[in-house]
């Protein structure tokens, strides 16, 4: 039952001029058995920091690492009962892939036909039949990420760490494996921690996204939870492609005022709040949630947020288009169907329930207030 839970770490390294540098302070979480969790963050966030302490690759400055309800923060690595797959493949050239898959276990002393037996049964599951007496440098880049999936596979740990393992590959590489560890993870009941800064990645394959910025965790969440409500600012911007567009508001009365000093009546958008709002505010909207080309008059959609903007530049993405329009002199991106036609308005709309709101302060969201306290307050 490994199960994973990480409690209080942090980390410091020697930093410039004797001064530390924190790579990681109060990281928290559980990845419970079974699940697939993706740690999500920009390069030098403190992803692989906590995958290598949780490895047993690095220790903590403090706080502690149980697995399987067994605290391992003193613990080996090689006692762990965790496998991990590298970016690098981390392969040896001299070896053949069944050379390099069962490598661990002659280290540890099975029998023949013990490494004979699950070196069959991973070569089956990966589908690295027909390649095991070559050379990994024979082999193409998935194939050599295969091999090294099937290292971690055969060496019966039930917790597999991947650190950024499909980087190398190119995109069309990179989606097949997606699905192809996704699918070998709930085959085999795996738990996975797989870190990456491809939100892609997290959005497609994990169960739980964990989102790191400066050596934090800023929020813990499904995928849709994620897209749905981004915890923070930041979180909003790193998650959907092209991400939320975020733009600077002022609260005056029931008005929202923008950069330029455009007037927004938000008299609904507020009134969906009980509690007082900050004046400064990020008012966040998803290219995908503006309504363009409809009549103002569409009531069936609810109240929505008008706001007047002057379009700009059209990018053709397939089966959609991007389009940028000005809005209080910020760019917002907004997403429709390439086959609708090209939308000349000079208002977009979008239904109140999706404008998402965030404290500029302090860069939080700002959830709208539940049905029944409105209800109360009215
Ligand atoms: P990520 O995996 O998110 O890109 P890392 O965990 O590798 O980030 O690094 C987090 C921070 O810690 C970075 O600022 C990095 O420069 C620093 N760091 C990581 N490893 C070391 C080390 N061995 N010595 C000094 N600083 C390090």
């Amino acid at each position: 039952m490994p199960d994973v839970s990480l409690r209080s770490l942090s980390k410091s390294y020697p930093g410039a001029r004797g001064a530390k540098h924190h790579a990681l302070h109060d990281v928290e979480f559980t990845v419970p058995d079974g699940e697939f969790a993706a740690i999500l963050g920009p390069s030098g966030c403190g992803k692989s920091t906590t995958l290598r302490i949780v490895a047993g690759l690095e220790r903590t400055d403090t706080g502690s690492i149980s697995i399987g309800g067994r605290d391992v923060t003193a613990v080996p690595s090689s006692e762990r009962g965790l496998a991990m797959v590298f970016q690098n493949y981390a392969l040896f050239p001299h070896l053949s892939v069944a050379e390099n898959i069962v490598f661990g276990l002659k280290v540890r002393h099975l029998s023949k036909d013990e490494r004979n037996t699950r070196l069959a049964e991973a070569a089956k599951q990966l589908r690295l039949e027909p390649y095991l007496d070559r050379r990994p440098g024979q082999l193409s880049g998935g194939q050599r990420q295969r091999v090294a999936l099937g290292r971690a596979l055969v060496s019966g740990a039930q917790l597999i760490l991947m650190d950024e393992p499909l980087s190398n590959l190119d995109a069309r590489l990179r989606a097949e494996m997606r699905t192809e560890i996704r699918e070998l993870q709930q085959r085999l009941g795996l738990t996975v921690l797989y870190v990456t800064h491809d939100q892609v990645e997290a959005m497609t394959m994990a169960d739980r996204v964990i989102v790191m910025r400066d050596g934090g965790v800023d929020q813990i969440a499904s995928p849709e939870e994620l897209y749905a409500r981004p915890a923070s600012a930041p979180v909003a911007r790193f998650i959907g492609s092209p991400p939320m567009n975020l733009v600077e508001a002022a609260r005056d009365g029931l008005d929202l005022v923008l950069g330029d000093g455009t007037r927004l009546d938000a008299t609904e958008l507020f009134a969906g709040h009980a509690a007082e709002l900050p004046s400064e505010l990020l008012v966040g909207i998803r290219p995908e949630d503006v309504l363009v080309g409809r009549a103002p008059a569409d009531r069936t959609l609810g109240p929505a947020l008008s706001i007047p903007a002057v379009p700009g530049r059209q990018e053709l993405l397939g089966a959609d288009r991007l389009v940028t329009y000005l809005v209080g002199g910020e760019r917002v991106h907004v997403r429709v169907k390439a086959s609708d036609p090209l939308p000349v308005v000079d208002t977009l709309r979008v239904p109140m329930h999706q404008v998402h709101l965030f404290d500029r302060a302090t860069q939080h969201r700002i959830e709208p207030a539940p049905r029944e306290t409105l209800a109360a307050i009215a």
